[in-house]
């Protein structure tokens, strides 16, 4: 048989024993029971050294390293009670993966025993060689050492796949020379310069906090599954975790019946596995449900501190993958797996607190609506001038089919305020000069703002930077992104914007600091009210009225990642000691050649998929229509006119997926432009879904767009 057919037989036969829902779940108990929090910690340590630690966390105190060998100690009983017989540094390397080493506690005695032993500096510290992590040319192979470092702000935690508990280690990840490798390290730089500046314009508004400015984070997740059977007969998916090949089906989402839909019993019984462990390593999950594409799905967290929610999406990520495949299925975290319907994006929503004071909130006097006005026109301001940065930080290979495609935020940047808000912002415009229409003026500091409707009333979908009630929304991150670029860059432009605004209010005499900040925020406004759209984004005439305004469109990788290497941009990143010039270049430099490999991967993958699965299949189809008109013939039945049209076509069709081929095959072979690749593969894709619409059902190969995206 067909193995398409035969996977299909298989899908239909599995009888899932599904749990039993009458079983209480006690999520008081369970939840956080994998992770060495400060719950766990408190139960572990002596008070003195609990109370040091949590200052750690809580407040930012330098980390006494006279404590490490206590909190070791601890965190090993803890682990091997819970089953670990290995722990690892757990880090963030350019791969946009995690990565991890493991190293068991066990060590040798002399008497041929063994003792465990889990030291101090084990736990502050880890050598693991660096010489095959992409480093840009930071690290040369005859330097491979590179050092991983405690991030007591993130918990350890105990990660259990394939029924094996191990200890990991949230850390930071640099070379010998101080280098950063990582993702992790220029974040945690970013947060505290961000902090700092938070706390300095709070100060200028007289609020002096004890507390520390924490930037929040609440990163909802959008994934597809497909049934494993299906996924194994897909090369494409299974190497590059996008279908390469696929005619759309007859349905897909036009009927809108997919989105929040009721949840199949096969998905839900997976999605609350996928609860389950994440609440036991103390990740707040919070919401599931079916997304607009057929067989794709969100879960979003509770949001909490960025640095924690960025390792816990890691790990939503790796956990959905393996959950996926104890339930038969596989999870595709890909930014476009199937063309044609809506792909993945990864919402990040963030946001700045100080204590209880979300300084996105809108206040409920004039005092905090000022504060909170100008935090939205340091965001405006940061947004409008550093949009080339944020772009870059959502350039990939995957996302470039996403972004700017018409069911996604396009590749330009813009930032939804919603009406009332926007009319605020226009009324700050105006200033306190009379040139309103209606006359309505609003003085910061003196008024109120009207009560701004929640997040609910304010829907615009189409909108890469969507103000959403008390947070920014940035939604063109995609979905197999690790947030933290995206993040690195938003707080070190809204710092800069933050530090810039600082330095004026600073100079202002008390008397005049009502007027002076609405001085300084009329010239925000009227300088980057451009990058202000509440319309409709998937449409044409944006990117027309946007080329207008003078905003940037960089809809593919290679010019995306080029705002990395911009002398001021650089020169940014420096000043606030986020990143020197080496490290931005080095990332520029892995974030490009990541893209070439993946795209000659993919050239070189369709070539191969073309010529040894399709073009047997299509040949075979031939030599079908060929002995049956034949038959035909010396049956007597005379020359069958249709067999002789369908057999040109076919035939044709080969020949053109032949020339198609070649012309991939000598761009491959050159490793010519990626951007002509891509289109030279489009070639190829056109005519095999066209032959997919022509072969016999039984013998084509491939699973079809029909069957992965409603078989499950
Ligand atoms: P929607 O899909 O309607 O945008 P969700 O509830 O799915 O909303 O996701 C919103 C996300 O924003 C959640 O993760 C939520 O915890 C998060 N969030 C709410 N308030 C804040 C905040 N102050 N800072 C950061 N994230 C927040
Ligand atoms: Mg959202």
């Amino acid at each position: 048989m067909n193995p398409r057919k035969s996977a299909l037989a298989k899908i239909a036969d599995i009888n899932p024993a599904y749990g039993d829902s009458k079983k209480p779940y006690d999520i008081d108990s369970e939840y956080g029971s994998d992770s060495f929090g400060l719950k766990t910690m408190e139960d572990y340590l002596s008070k003195p050294i609990y109370k040091r630690l949590r200052d750690t966390i809580k407040q930012g105190v330098p980390l006494d390293p006279a404590v490490a060998d206590d909190v070791a100690h601890a965190m090993k009983i803890w682990a091997m009670n819970r089953g670990a017989t290995h722990y690892t540094h757990w880090f963030l390397p350019l791969t946009g993966a995690s990565a991890e080493k493991h190293d068991s506690f066990l060590d040798p005695s002399p008497d041929g025993g063994a003792i465990t032993r889990f030291s101090g500096k084990n736990l502050i510290l880890g050598e693991p060689d660096a010489s095959s992590f992409p480093s840009g040319g930071l690290r040369s192979t005859f330097e491979a050492r590179g050092y991983t470092a405690w991030d007591p702000t993130s918990p350890a935690f105990i990660n259990r796949s394939g029924g094996v508990a191990t200890l990991c280690i949230p850390t930071m990840f640099c070379s010998y020379t101080g280098e950063v490798l990582d993702k992790k390290t220029p974040l945690l730089r970013s947060i505290q310069v961000l902090s700092n500046q938070a706390k300095r314009l709070l100060r200028c508004f007289g609020i002096e906090s004890e507390e520390r400015a924490v930037v929040t984070l609440g990163a909802e997740q959008e994934y597809f599954l497909v049934d494993k059977n299906l996924y194994m007969l897909r090369p494409d998916l299974m190497q590059t975790g996008r279908t390469l090949f696929g005619a759309p089906p007859e349905k897909h989402q036009q009927l809108e019946d997919h989105y929040f839909g009721s949840i199949k019993p096969r998905i839900i019984s997976f999605m609350h596995d996928v609860d389950l462990e994440l609440w036991r390593i103390g990740i707040p999950a919070k919401t599931r449900h079916n997304e607009v594409a057929p067989a794709q799905f969100e879960i979003a967290p509770v949001f909490e501190e960025l640095n924690l929610a960025i390792d816990h999406n890691m790990m939503i990520m790796e956990v959905l993958r393996r959950t996926a495949d104890r339930h038969g299925l596989v999870c595709l975290l890909h930014e476009k797996p199937f063309a044609g319907i809506n792909g993945s994006g990864k919402h990040n929503n963030w946001s700045i607190s100080v204590g209880e004071r979300n300084l996105l909130n809108p206040g409920n006097n004039p005092h905090e609506n000022a504060i909170f006005l100008t935090v939205l026109c340091a965001v405006i301001k940061a947004v409008d001038e550093h949009s080339d940065l944020l772009r870059s930080a959502t350039a990939s290979a995957g996302n470039d089919h996403r972004l700017g495609a018409n069911e996604a935020p396009p590749a330009i940047i813009s930032i939804f305020l919603g009406e009332q808000l926007t009319d605020i912002i226009n009324q700050i415009e105006a200033g306190e000069a009379k040139s309103s229409k209606d006359c309505k003026m609003l003085k910061i500091g003196v008024d109120t703002l009207p009560n701004l409707p929640a997040d609910a009333t304010d829907r615009n979908r189409t909108s890469p930077f969507a103000f959403t009630g008390n947070k920014f929304e940035f939604r063109a991150a995609g979905s197999s992104q690790s947030c933290a670029s995206p993040n690195i860059i938003l707080n070190t432009i809204v710092a800069q914007a933050f530090d810039e605004i600082s330095t004026k209010l600073e100079k202002l005499p008390k008397d005049g600091f009502r007027k002076g900040l609405q001085n300084i925020l009329q010239d925000i406004v009227k300088k980057h009210k451009r990058i202000i759209f509440n319309g409709d984004g998937y449409k044409d005439d944006w990117t027309k009225e946007a080329a207008r305004r003078g905003l940037l469109n960089l809809r593919h990788t290679p010019e995306a990642l080029k705002p990395f290497i911009k002398k001021e941009n650089i020169a940014i990143f420096e000043r606030y000691g986020v990143f020197n010039s080496e490290e931005m270049k080095s990332r520029y430099e892995v974030f490009l050649e990541e893209y070439i490999k993946k795209i000659q991967i993919e050239a070189s993958l369709t070539l191969h998929i073309a010529k040894t699965i399709i073009m047997p299949a299509a040949i075979k189809h031939l030599s079908n229509l060929a002995a049956a008109a034949n038959g035909s013939v010396s049956a007597k039945f005379g020359a069958n006119s249709t067999l002789v049209k369908k057999g040109k076509l076919v035939s044709s069709l080969i020949e053109k997926l032949d020339s198609e081929c070649a012309k991939l095959e000598d761009l491959v072979s050159k490793n010519a432009d990626s951007l002509e690749k891509i289109d030279a593969m489009n070639g190829v894709r056109k005519v095999v879904d066209t032959l997919e619409g022509e072969v016999d059902d039984v013998l084509w190969p491939l699973p079809k767009y029909s069957e992965m995206l409603f078989i499950y």
